[in-house]
């Protein structure tokens, strides 16, 4: 059964435990700053925290302080597994539902020990001890600040500080999505001053371009369509775009938000050809209250919130985009009011 008891899980961790940290499938910012800003947390109450993610992540998140000590499921299964064995008990941050873990599944799944769950998306599963859930929060990681502030905000050091405000600033496009409250920005301005470097932070995480992520981009926008009786803009990438720009992971971050900016348009995705998984990985986006989580959960078996949402389609890349063009079509009333 679930409690939603911040206070019954600080005192939970009155005792030193072994401590997992799990996130989710594809790491983001706040996937990777709410795990190690809550790990460098539990760190100083002599806790063992081992932060686990179930596949690599974006070299533009690795130099946060302890992100080398991170474990990746795909290449240290072995080891993650007896971290698993061993833990007490295991935060799950930033996701709500066991298929997010991909790899990590399983042992998510087997473990015998407390679950605690922390995230912001929109219809969580039941399956932790306890949650700590708000689809109301800009991110995870400003939901870790809570937890920690509502025990006691002045041990929040300069590493915990840049791991959230990384985060934070990740999960809202730099401050700017309409899931941005004014206690975001008290937030925000707190780490500031508990010694986040939000200047060198968003150089870190934006101004890492290669010149060829840089022409992926200019791919991209060359294959940008505008379906303008529907106010929707799309892009595709195939595997050949990705191999002739030399794709590294994290270089289709954000590139959806290109067809968002455009003037009329509300409703904008990405279709990235990803050959080796067999499938095509989606991004959605929209602005104003059409609901990309229920559209990725009904027609691309993803989910996520109301304006950002992830999928997947496992047709080809051309029967992906007539798919959407066709479900697309039958959303025509809300997309034109
Ligand atoms: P992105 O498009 O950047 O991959 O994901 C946008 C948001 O949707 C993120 O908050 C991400 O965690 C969430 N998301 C992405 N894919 C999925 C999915 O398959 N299921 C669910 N429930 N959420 C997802
Ligand atoms: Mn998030």
């Amino acid at each position: 059964m679930s409690k939603n008891q911040q206070q019954e899980i600080h005192t939970l961790l009155e005792k030193p435990s072994k401590i997992v940290l799990v996130g989710h499938q594809n790491p983001d910012g706040d996937a990777i700053g709410s795990a190690l800003g809550l790990s460098h947390y539990l760190c100083q109450f002599g806790h063992h925290v081992t932060v686990i993610v179930p596949n690599d992540f974006p070299s533009f998140l690795k130099w946060l302080p302890q992100a080398s000590d991170i474990l990746v499921y795909d290449t240290q299964a072995s080891e993650c597994d007896s971290c698993f064995h061993e833990a007490d008990i295991v935060f799950i941050l930033d996701f709500n539902a066991p298929h997010r873990a991909g790899l990590v599944s399983k042992a998510l799944e087997n473990f015998q020990g407390v679950k605690v769950m922390i995230d912001h998306h929109q219809q969580p599963s039941d399956y932790a001890d306890y949650v700590i859930t708000d689809t109301a929060m800009s991110s995870t990681c400003e939901m870790v600040y809570h937890f920690i502030a509502s025990k006691n905000p002045d041990v929040i050091s300069p590493e915990i500080a840049n791991c959230l405000y990384l985060g934070i600033m990740t999960d809202t496009g730099s401050f700017k999505f309409s899931i941005t409250t004014s206690t975001t920005h008290r937030v925000v301005a707190t780490l500031i001053d508990k010694g986040a470097a939000s200047t060198a932070i968003h150089e870190k995480v934006y101004d890492t371009n290669r010149l060829k992520s840089l022409q992926l981009l200019g791919r991209a926008l060359q294959n940008l369509k505008i379906v303008s009786t529907q106010r929707t803009a799309y892009i595709t990438l195939s595997q050949q775009d990705l191999d002739d720009c030399d794709y590294q992971k994290g270089d289709t971050e954000g590139i959806v938000n290109y067809a968002l900016s455009l003037q009329n348009v509300i409703f904008a995705a990405i279709f990235i050809e990803q050959k080796d998984e067999n499938l095509v990985k989606i991004s959605l986006r929209s602005k104003g209250d059409f609901d990309v989580n229920s559209f990725s959960r009904k027609y691309f078996d993803g989910g996520g919130h109301k304006n950002a949402a992830g999928g997947k389609s496992l047709r080809s890349l051309e029967a992906t985009e007539n798919y959407f063009l066709k479900v697309l079509a039958s959303h025509q009333k809300e997309l034109s009011q």
